[in-house]
């Protein structure tokens, strides 16, 4: 169904990305994120990365199944795409937030707390771009915490 609308690919803003391989509309689911569901945080893997999501209040969905192509969407701070959870029969959702081309490259926020996003450089490129994978609600307090604390990288 969803294979052949959108592939991974090398990204320009890190490692693999998701792109578009057709237009899609405003609003338009463009590939299910996949993976088992947990009350807990799926434990961190001594390497490689992480694709755990909070998809609801309580509930963890583990995206790093080879399953779930949707994993390899980028953050970006200036994101096309939101993940939208539908509940356990359909599942989590990349859906876009504005119409996008064919051959676009698919983001959304991360969503990562202040704490994360020490560790988590974006280099997403975009004009509004932070420097740091971080919710788009907390960036005001990453900028303050940035201004009075010393660079870490
Ligand atoms: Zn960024």
């Amino acid at each position: 169904m969803s294979g052949t609308e959108v592939e991974t690919r090398p990204s320009a803003i890190a490692g693999q990305g998701l792109f578009a391989r057709r237009d899609f509309a405003d609003g338009e689911r463009l590939a299910p994120y996949r993976g088992p569901l947990s009350p807990t945080p799926p434990p961190r893997p001594e390497s490689g990365e992480v694709f755990a999501l909070e998809v609801a209040e309580g509930l963890w969905l583990d995206g790093s199944g080879a399953d779930n192509p949707a994993r390899w969407a980028n953050h970006s701070c200036e994101p096309n795409a939101e993940l939208v959870w539908h509940g356990p029969a359909e599942g989590a959702w990349l859906t876009s937030l504005r119409p996008l081309r064919a051959g676009e490259e698919i983001t959304f926020d991360y969503g990562f707390s202040l704490a994360e996003s020490l560790f988590h450089p974006c280099a997403c490129r975009t004009p509004s771009c932070v420097g740091r994978i971080i919710a788009e609600p907390l960036r005001p307090a990453l900028r303050r915490h940035l201004r009075f604390s010393r660079p870490r990288d």
